[in-house]
């Protein structure tokens, strides 16, 4: 076994057991294998062993290993999970099946016209600044409700949930707390949260996907 498969399979119990603690059902957390900076033959023995959601930052970087993964394991979802610009949001439509970082009005205004153009049906989570930390991507916690109502309403993007990247040195949990309570108040259901570090952690506080790089594909 390579050490991702072992390593896979390691995160997979421990979500697992996260489920059962947390009184959850099992199976109700999506695990989005982040495989930025790793190469396909890196990428191929996790999507062997059954993996089929997997997580990238980077638009270029992406466009570069998965088309020809796709074609050789179908049912792939592929989530964008990194900083959007403006001018490549053409490419991440065509590209992603999620995106999870709309974070300002211009992006949602890009993503939905290019949507309707290229006949693409994605899915959206709203980036939220959790701990509004100056140097960090996502939308004030405050404005979060409002803002993932106005892409609904005005943009139609079909904004399923929320996404948070809690500062590195602080406990997560009440970050983690305060993102299910503004998407309780904002009707969204889907919680996408935790990392390698503390996605267990995620898990006991309502998230429904977690997104694990380095705890499966080892350091970057
Ligand atoms: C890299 C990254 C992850 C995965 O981080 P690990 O600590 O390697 O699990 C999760 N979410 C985002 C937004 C990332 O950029």
């Amino acid at each position: 076994m390579t050490d991702a498969l072992e390593n896979l399979n390691n995160v997979r119990a421990r979500i697992a057991a996260a489920e059962k603690a947390a009184h959850r059902p099992a199976g109700s957390v999506q695990l989005v294998a982040v495989s930025k900076t790793f190469e396909a033959d890196a990428i191929r023995p996790v999507l062997q062993a059954g993996q089929r959601v997997f997580g990238e930052n980077r638009v270029q970087e992406a466009q570069g290993k998965w088309p020809a993964l796709r074609q050789e394991f179908p049912g792939l979802e592929l989530h964008l999970i990194g900083p959007l610009q403006s001018n490549k949001a053409k490419e991440a439509v065509a590209l992603f099946d999620v995106i999870e970082t709309v974070d300002r009005e211009k992006i949602a205004a890009e993503l939905a016209k290019e949507a309707a153009r290229q006949g693409r049906r994605l899915r959206f989570y709203v980036q939220v600044n959790i701990g509004q930390e100056p140097q960090k991507a996502g939308i004030d916690p405050r404005e979060a409700a409002a803002f993932a109502a106005r892409c609904r309403d005005v943009h139609g993007l079909a904004v399923e949930g929320l996404m948070c990247i809690p500062p590195a040195d602080e406990n997560p949990g009440p970050h983690f707390a305060l993102l299910a309570k503004i998407a309780a108040e904002a009707g969204l259901q889907k919680l996408s949260m935790g990392m390698s570090g503390d996605y267990e952690t995620a898990v006991h506080f309502g998230a429904t996907s977690v997104r694990v790089g380095s705890a499966i594909f080892g350091t970057r």
